[in-house]
């Protein structure tokens, strides 16, 4: 793909490949061409991993095509420096995937495949030089050499001790090194070959990348292996509702063909059922139908946790199946084994969280997405800011398959969409077992507040757990918030712990850490005096999971009660804590949403949600969603079993529509209201909602970037206007405004909210105003002007915090 320069003449016969870096980029699509010299034509394919110049640098890349002759001149093509593997990484399928990525979510192609593959980040490419003649030779040239390229001939003294990389040249040598070692290479004396530095050993832990896939800390998994054949629930006999849903999805499986591309309907899926309605049930007799056919089925769930039920699962159904799983949490040498047998096509079915949408599957016929409303399947924190349902939506139209979106609680954005006919509503109203839903109990907090009762247990769930406890059943206690106080105040000053560097206040967590700040992850010791006026009556508010399990343990001292939540999955013992649950050799479960989610446990008797409204009152305009989603799944982990289970609602606002629907367990009544609570505002589904934030550590700056920005959407065409007075096909903005986390990590954030009726049309629009604001190209990552301020762009956010 061509450069700035007009078209030289090509030079037909030109070996030349085009490389996407697996960096961020400058230019239009982040695809460069390259020559292939002499030594790799023939190695350099698509899909190969390649070692390219860059700007200053040497980095990775991927091959994405090859072809003879370039738009750029001859003189000005630079080589590939070296390939990492004999074979491809990914198949062709996957370049185009990569691409459409890139343009959907405002980054490059590169990074697309980066993110895709296993152990990212585990590898790193560096170039080593050796010599290229005899040391004889190479130690006459270096007495010529001598004084006038000084540099050059340290380099090539080190050569003569034996091959070094760049990275050791740089540090012996300082920054000119890698320069003159490209002098080296010039003059015939030394070549250089990529090679890949593993940066971690097997069976070390690995930590999960910040805005990585959560994970509870799965078992390492092996790849694809034939799992016994078990009886498994094959022999259910499915209710009507399953039956009916079933034969839909069949005719959807049945006349597709890679590269056919679905029409609307008929091929996408919405399967919504009510927590423990047989949906996976469904999906899985779905998956084995795919099999018969010769096809590849890809199961996509939520967090890495999830994984070995499923996997369970899969192998119950589909004993003779070859299963491989594939996610970015995993060791990078089963991960790469995984990864590799699923390329040389040795799967019939692959398990993962997010990034696994990406799996190089070449017969794809199923891709199933369970709970398909977590937010986890966005990738939020940094570039790619894919959306795993949207890529999965396109890969499984481009290459024939079947697309199943499973959740009791769909996003409003793939409801919206069933109900428009885009996609095919698939029902389950009732549980599979015929149990009726747990009932729901709503506590108003405010009451038992004004009858004395100052604790975080109301008295109906006291009296509840006690009960549940007595009968020998097991209770979740969930809350959204984890530590112990989620403030310290100052009694006589009103002083409150804040974090320095970000917007918020600290979290006290004890005993593990003292304060923390949940944003930048600081650490600091709890004061013993109140530092604003060196009081005595520093005081703990607002209750996290700690301090639940705490109030539990002194309120019941018989039970035994466990803890999940981010604190305990980062000290690795969030297996444990869940198996020990799930054997029922633990009584009560307090944790964060981490509980709420996919947990089949049939046992327990109560769920309750200590504080249903901790997220009501964010301002976003997701919160009554969120709210309402997190409270119906919770109350779906009671009542699996043929014993009746309870579910009970503590909440200071019981009269809200989220609270109220959440304890009816009316999902399309919500979802019906809040559709059209949204509509005049043109929030999502109505429009596609791109979020450009600027940050920087003075304030005037970030907000100056995004007043820039608004300035030039406005020369962009965009209205400022609400949509009820602006035109309602025109693309829109609101802001610029302090994002309501003003500042992080020591970052002031500005932010624009762009609402966009078409999102290609926008998308055009935003990187134009962008590039005329920033001086920059816009990116799904950030990027930062000379010294300007750091622009990052969200496409379809989950959250505008
Ligand atoms: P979901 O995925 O909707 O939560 P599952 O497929 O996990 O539901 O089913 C919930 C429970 O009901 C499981 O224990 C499953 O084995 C059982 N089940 C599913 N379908 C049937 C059926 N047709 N008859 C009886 N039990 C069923
Ligand atoms: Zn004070
Ligand atoms: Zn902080």
């Amino acid at each position: 793909m061509a450069g700035p320069e007009p078209a030289p003449p090509v030079i037909a016969d030109l070996p030349v490949a085009e490389v996407a870096p697996a960096v961020a980029t400058a230019g239009d699509d982040g695809v460069f061409d390259y020559r292939i010299p002499p030594a790799l034509v023939g190695q350099v394919a698509p899909g190969v991993r390649v070692v390219v110049p860059l700007g200053g640098r040497t980095v990775e890349g991927f091959c994405v095509r090859v072809k003879t002759g370039s738009g750029i001149a001859p003189e000005r093509l630079r080589d590939i420096a070296g390939v990492i593997d004999a074979r491809p990484a990914f198949p062709a399928s996957s370049l185009e995937l990569a691409v459409w990525t890139a343009r959907r979510y405002l980054c490059r192609p590169g990074e697309v495949l980066q993110a895709s593959l296993p152990g990212r980040g585990l590898s790193r490419a560096r170039t080593v030089g050796r010599l290229a003649v005899p040391a004889a030779e190479a130690e006459e040239a270096l007495a010529k050499l001598g004084g006038r390229a000084p540099v050059q001939a340290a380099v090539l003294r080190d050569l003569l001790g034996g091959p070094a990389n760049t990275g050791a040249l740089r540090k012996r040598h300082g920054p000119r090194a890698v320069a003159a070692l490209r002098e080296l290479v010039k003059k015939g004396l030394a070549v250089t070959a990529a090679e890949t530095v593993k940066a971690r050993v097997r069976g070390q832990a690995a930590k999960p990348p910040s805005g990585g896939e959560p994970s509870s800390g799965g078992e390492p998994l092996s790849g694809s292996e034939p799992a016994p054949t078990a009886p498994g629930s094959a022999a259910l006999r499915l209710t009507s509702a399953q039956e009916a849903a079933l034969a839909r999805i069949l005719v959807g499986l049945g006349g597709g063909r890679p590269g056919e591309t679905a029409g609307a309907g008929g091929r996408i899926f919405v399967l919504h059922g009510v927590t423990g309605s047989g949906k996976t049930e469904v999906y899985l007799r779905a998956a084995a139908e795919a099999l018969a056919q010769g096809r590849q089925a890809l199961i996509l769930v939520p967090e890495v946790s999830l994984v070995p039920q499923t996997l369970d699962r899969v192998r119950a159904h589909l004993g003779k199946a070859r299963v491989a799983v594939a996610h970015s949490y995993l060791g990078g040498r089963e991960r790469s084994e995984a990864w590799d047998s699923v390329l040389r096509g040795e799967a019939d079915v692959v398990v993962g969280a997010r990034s696994a949408v990406f799996a190089p599957l070449a017969r794809l016929g199923l891709i199933v997405l369970d709970e398909e409303h977590e937010d986890s399947y966005k990738q939020e924190e940094k570039a790619p800011r894919y959306h795993a349902r949207e890529v999965a939506a396109w890969r499984a139209s481009r290459e024939g398959a079947a697309l199943i979106l499973a959740s009791a609680t769909p996003s409003l954005e793939t409801y919206h969409r069933a109900l428009t006919r885009e996609y095919d509503l698939l029902e389950l109203p009732t549980r599979a077992g015929g149990q009726g839903l747990p009932p729901v109990q709503t506590v108003d907090m405010r009451a038992e507040l004004a009858a004395g009762n100052r604790s975080t247990f109301s008295r109906a769930l006291t009296k509840a757990l006690g009960e549940s406890l007595a009968q020998g059943r097991q209770a979740i206690l969930f809350l959204n918030r984890r530590g112990h106080s989620t403030f310290i105040l100052c009694r006589d000053c009103g002083w409150v712990a804040r974090c320095p560097d970000c917007d918020v206040s600290l979290t006290y967590h004890s005993p593990e850490t003292d304060l923390a700040c949940h944003y930048c992850g600081r650490h600091e010791a709890a004061p013993s005096r109140c530092p604003g006026c060196g009081g005595h009556r520093v005081r703990y508010f607002g209750a996290g999971t700690q301090k639940i399990e705490e109030e539990t343990r002194l309120a019941f001292p018989e039970a035994r009660v466990v803890r999940l939540d981010a604190d305990v999955v980062r000290r690795g013992e969030a297996a444990r804590v869940l198996a020990l649950f799930q054997a029922g050799q633990a009584d009560v479960l307090v944790g964060t949403q981490m509980v709420a989610k996919g947990l089949d446990i049939p046992g327990v008797a109560l769920v309750a949600a200590v504080a249903a409204d901790s997220g009501l009152h964010l301002p976003d305009f997701r919160s009554a969603e969120k709210t309402f989603r997190l409270l119906t799944q919770a109350a779906g982990r009671t009542g699996r079993d043929e014993r009746p289970g309870r579910v009970i609602i503590q909440t200071y606002s019981p009269e809200h529509p989220a609270v109220v629907a959440a304890a009816g367990q009316d999902y399309k009544a919500f979802a019906l209201s809040e559709l059209e609570a949204r509509r005049p505002l043109g929030y999502p589904p109505w429009r596609h909602l791109v979020r450009v934030e600027f940050s920087d550590p003075e304030e005037g700056k970030a907000r100056e970037a995004s007043q820039a920005f608004a300035r030039a959407l406005d020369r962009q065409g965009f209205d400022s206007l609400p949509l009820v007075l602006g035109a309602p096909d025109r693309p829109r903005y609101g802001g610029p405004a302090a994002a309501p986390l003003a500042r992080l990590r020591g970052r002031y954030r500005w932010h624009v909210l762009v609402f966009c009726p078409d999102l290609e049309a926008g998308l055009e629009g935003v990187k134009a105003a962008v590039r005329q604001a920033t001086g920059h190209e816009a990116r799904g990552g950030r990027r930062r002007a000379a010294d300007g301020p750091v622009t990052a762009v969200d496409v379809d956010p989950t959250s505008v915090l």
